[in-house]
This record gives structure tokens, sequence and C-alpha cells, in this order.
């Protein structure tokens, strides 16, 4: 058998069963996992395996309870399937038929969602950053948005300990926010284009840091330190990424939790007494049911409310969660607009992670005539990705394009991370049109509020003042970008206002949960992944508590 036949199609059949699944750090190797039968009813079928679902698989088999993780998406290898090949690796993306619609209408696919096992983190950039604490009480420590049912000093736990667990590499002291130990790793080195935004920095008097990543800067376990070749948007072939397929995933397993890849959830059921009792789910063409005590939803803000809404049923005709009707509804992104400009220097931004310095200056300065925050931070896109930003930004094309990207190795830029408001008309709903499973495609309208837009007004002024005060020339922007998403499942501490409590437990159906960024009731001016594990890694913790006091399927 060749080494080519041995590693095999990623989507042509799943790869994780027959009491084994991918090893993601040997070639062609496998790990045991444990395999439960559809009538076997395990404690947990979660849904999703990214940020949020992964780390709860991992965390709940930890504790001693029998979970499945469904993803819809194949269980790659990185070493072997990651080529150094910006369109090869579309294959990460979430690409299947959505309807957008807005103002503001947002781009999917490659901007906002992963379809793998590992979800998002398999191509996400790696920015580690935490809340600020005035955050969790948003509206009423700063007068906005909505509360989170959540304390800081709590949260301040259960980021450390995400953080230990992906071993984020970061400086010894972070200028913002409270005081926090040290990463548990040495910073990165900062590159070329970071500099730049260092001395934009310094010149405005703003604080900067190097950024907060999750890829080591040493050696970890089978993890080889960070090699710079900046990949990491597009799946890093190296394993130095700490996502949630190289590190939760492979917790879980030898913690006795089975992953199902390429095993779309089309379905929640629920019995008479309105409680979960599975999941309908098709695999290799055919449709099956597993049997499960508790279902949790991980499917991040667009398919997680796109399942729940799909599994109404006459007992739940709005869907299943929805009493309060906000299902679907204060969908949040964030502003990712940029400046970029040129320098005499050469500076080859795509060496190093795509950021290795942040500013969180305006998260921290109250000041403003706008409510929220954002952070900026070096960019380095890659070629293709940076021919896309000339044409939608300036219009280029032909030769003035080519004649442009010959510029390539002396552009710098940098890019927002901004927090927009919750607003209820920014929603996803069910389409009439369905997707090849048979199953309704999400409709998903979005525009900017007038507070976003005055947000993103000062950060892009902000930005420039800072470009042209490192010294940079031909400065231009990049007015409509937006990353990440939150908010379609909120948590709160009214049923009449959230749809989900503290613990991520649905108000409406007691073995129904929400892990994932959804359940964000405001995203912050920082980007959600680490606070999306931290809510997870306490939502762990909170089943184990519920379940020794016999409150799992029922509220005390
Ligand atoms: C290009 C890019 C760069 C990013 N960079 C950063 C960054 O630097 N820092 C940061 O903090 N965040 C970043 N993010 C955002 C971050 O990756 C996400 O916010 C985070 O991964 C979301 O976690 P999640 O658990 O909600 O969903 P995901 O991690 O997206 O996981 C959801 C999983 O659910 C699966 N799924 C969905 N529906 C179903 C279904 N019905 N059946 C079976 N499986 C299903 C999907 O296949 C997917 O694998 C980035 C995102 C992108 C796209
Ligand atoms: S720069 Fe580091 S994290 Fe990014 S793809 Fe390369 S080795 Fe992986």
């Amino acid at each position: 058998m060749s080494f080519e036949d041995h590693v095999g199609d990623a989507f042509a059949e799943p790869r994780a069963r027959g009491g084994r699944a991918p090893d993601v750090f040997t070639p062609g190797g496998y790990v045991p996992m444990r395999q439960y039968d559809d009538d076997e009813e395990v404690d947990f079928a979660i849904v999703g395996t990214g940020a949020g679902g992964g780390t709860l698989l991992c965390r709940l088999a930890e504790k001693g309870f029998t979970a499945i993780g469904f993803d819809a998406g194949p269980f790659f290898r990185p070493l072997e399937d990651f080529a150094s090949d910006e369109t090869e690796q579309t294959k990460l993306y979430w690409t299947g038929n959505r309807i957008v619609e807005g103002n503001d209408w947002l781009i999917m696919g490659a901007k906002n969602s992963g379809r793998a096992v590992g979800g998002s983190t398999v191509h996400f950039a790696m920015v580690s950053l935490r809340f600020r604490p005035e955050w969790f009480k948003a509206r009423s420590k700063m007068g906005y948005g909505a509360d989170w049912p959540l304390d800081w000093r709590e949260m301040w736990r259960y980021y450390e300990e995400a953080e230990q667990a992906l071993a984020i590499s970061g400086p010894i002291d972070y200028p913002w926010g409270p005081k926090r130990p040290r990463y548990p790793y040495r910073a990165h080195p900062v590159n070329a284009a970071g500099m730049v935004l260092a001395r934009g920095a310094e010149a405005l008097g703003m604080a900067w840091s190097p950024t907060p990543l999750a890829t080591v800067s040493a050696p970890r376990g089978k993890s080889p330190p960070c090699v710079y070749r900046g990949f990491c948007r597009f799946g890093c072939s190296t394993n130095a990424k700490q996502s949630a397929l190289i590190v939760w995933i492979p917790r879980a397993m030898a913690a006795g939790a089975e992953v199902r890849d390429l095993a779309m959830v089309g379905r929640i059921e629920t019995d008479r007494r309105g409680l979960a009792t599975g999941v309908h789910y098709r695999r290799e063409g055919q449709w099956r049911f597993q049997r499960a005590r508790n279902v949790v939803v991980a499917g991040y803000a667009v398919e997680t409310p796109r399942l729940l809404l799909m599994s109404a049923n006459d007992r739940f005709p709005d869907g299943l969660a929805n009493s309060s009707g906000l299902v679907g509804k204060n969908l949040m992104t964030q502003p990712n607009q940029a400046v970029f400009g040129e320098v005499d220097e050469e500076i080859r931004w795509y060496k190093a992670p795509p950021s290795t310095t942040v500013t969180e200056h305006w998260n921290y300065d109250d000041n403003k005539d706008f409510h929220g925050g954002y952070c900026w931070m070096a960019q380095g896109p890659l070629p293709i990705e940076w021919a896309t930003v000339l044409t939608g930004s300036r219009g280029l094309w032909g030769a003035a394009l080519r004649e442009e990207m010959t510029k390539y190795n002396h552009m710098v830029g940098v890019k927002m991370v901004g927090e927009a408001m919750a607003d209820e008309r920014n929603r996803v709903t069910l389409d009439e049109e369905k997707d090849d499973d048979g199953l309704p495609i999400a409709r998903i309208h979005y525009a900017w509020t007038q507070n976003d837009e005055a947000l993103i007004r000062h950060a892009l002024d902000q930005m420039e003042l800072s470009m042209k005060a490192a010294g940079v020339r031909n400065t231009f922007r990049q007015e409509q970008d937006a990353n990440h998403l939150g908010g379609t499942a909120r948590m709160g501490d009214d049923p009449r206002a959230s749809v989900v409590d503290a613990d991520c437990r649905s108000w409406d159906i007691g073995n129904l949960w929400v892990c994932d960024g959804s359940v964000f009731p405001t995203v912050g001016g920082v980007n959600p992944s680490l606070t999306i594990q931290a809510v997870a890694l306490r939502t762990a913790d909170r089943i184990e508590q519920l379940a020794k006091r016999g409150e799992l399927c029922r509220r005390a």
C-alpha cells in the first residue's frame, strides 16, 4: 500500500471509525478510539468539535461522561493533508450555500466559518486575548448591550486554564487589564510588519504588545516550535498551532470520547416530556439516529441557530430553545477594517503568524462618543488574499493589479477587531432552498448599526494616523470587512431575554445546551476564541456539579 493509499482523501469517507481515529502527530498513524452504537444512550451528543464543542467534549470525557462529538467536516491530518497553497486550503471552510442580505451583508466561507474536526480553529489566526472585565457587565457598567450572567473574576480562572491548555505564547507583562500570570510560553519574536505597528503606536503615545498567540514558541510534546512560514490561516502543516484539532480532540479521545467526522446533524429529537433524546445525523449517505441523554449544539453562530430552528416540531413549533423568540437573533460580527500602505524597507509581511503585535489602547480609553472599543493588529496577508484586498478595496485589475503586486514585500498594514452592537434585526433564519442533505439553508441578514459605523470611522482614522506616524506612505483603507460571529443563542439570566443560562443550558429544555460563539450577549473588542474555550471549560465544571446533584435534565 502506498503512503497516499494509506492516508486517503479526508472527504471521501470517514477516518474516525472501526475503533480508531487519525493520530494527528504521526503520518499515516492511528490512535485507538472508543466507539458507541447508535442505540447506546450516551451522556452527551455534541454537535460541532471546534473551539466550544471540542473543548467541552474533552473536558466531559475527562470527567467520566460518555460523549460523542459530531462534525460535518473531515478529520484532517495536518502533516499530510495541508499544503502551502492558498487555493488548495479553501477545503477548510464551510462553503455550503447560504443566502446573505442586508446593507452590510457578510462574506461567509473563509471569513466566518470552518468545517472540520477542530472547527474554525484549524484555520484561525491564533490571536488569544481575554475580554476586558467590564464587558461581562456591558449594560450595567457601560450602558450598552446586555450583561453576561458571568463574573469576570470567575472567568479569569478559566482564561488561565485555557491559556495553559493551549500553551499560549505571550509577553511577560500584558499592558492592559487586571494582572494575570505570565503566559506559559515566551512571546514570539516580532516580525518587521509588527515593528511598524509598534513604531506607529509609540509615536502616538499608545502602548503595544507582542500578540499572545496559540502557536508554540518552543517545543511542546509532539508540537515543534513555530517556523514562521505564515500559512496559519490556511492550516498549519507543522502542528505548531494549538488548534482544537491537535489539543482538545486527542485528549478527548484518550479519555474515551468518540469523534464522528463527516457526520452532518440535521435534527434534534425531543420526546413527549419535551426533553431531547438524541440527534439525527447523515454519514456515508445514510440518515441515522444517535440516542443521548443530553445534546449540546456547538456549530457556531450560523449553524447553531439553523439546527435549533430545523428541529421545530409540534411541541416546539418555532424551533427548539426558542420560547424567547431570540434563536437566530442578535447576530454580531466584528468590524475588521484595515489601513495599508508602503515603506521603503523590505518587510516580507507573510513571514510569521499574521499578527505579531497588537494595541488594545482603544478598548481601555473610554473617552469616545460611541459605545464599545477595538484593538488593532499587524497584518500579513498571503499573495492571493492580498490581491483580493487590492481588487476589492481599490478596484485594481489587470496591469494595475500586477504592478501593485510587485510592491508586496514592501507593504504593511493594521487591521481592527471591533465591538459591534447586538441588534435583533441582524439574524439567521431558514430559507426555503435546500442543501445537498435536503436541509433548509441559512439566510443571514446583516447591517452595521450607527454605533458600529461611528466606531469603524474612529478606528480607520486612528489606524491611518498611526501608519503615517510610522512613516508609511500611500496609505489606503479597506473600508468593508468583518470577521468572527456571535450572539444568535445568547446567554442571560432572564428566560424571556436569552436562550441559555450562565451554564449554557437552554431555558426551555433541561438537557439541551449550546456551547460556542453563539452564546455571546456582546462580542467585545478582541478576538473571541479564548473566551469561547474559557466558557466551555466553565460549562464542563458546571455540568459535573449539576450531575452530582442529580440536576442534569431538570432544573433545581
Ligand atoms: C480566518 C479566520 C481567522 C480567525 N482568527 C481568529 C483569531 O486569531 N483569534 C480568535 O480568537 N478567533 C479567530 N477566529 C474566530 C474563531 O475561529 C471562531 O470564533 C471560533 O472557532 C468559533 O468557535 P465555535 O466553537 O463557535 O465554532 P467552530 O470552531 O467554527 O466549530 C463549529 C464546528 O461545528 C461543525 N458543525 C456545524 N454545524 C454542524 C452540524 N449540523 N452537524 C455537524 N457538525 C456541525 C462545523 O463543521 C465546525 O467544525 C478566526 C476565524 C476565521 C474564520
Ligand atoms: S507560522 Fe507557525 S503557526 Fe503559522 S503555519 Fe507556520 S508554523 Fe504554523
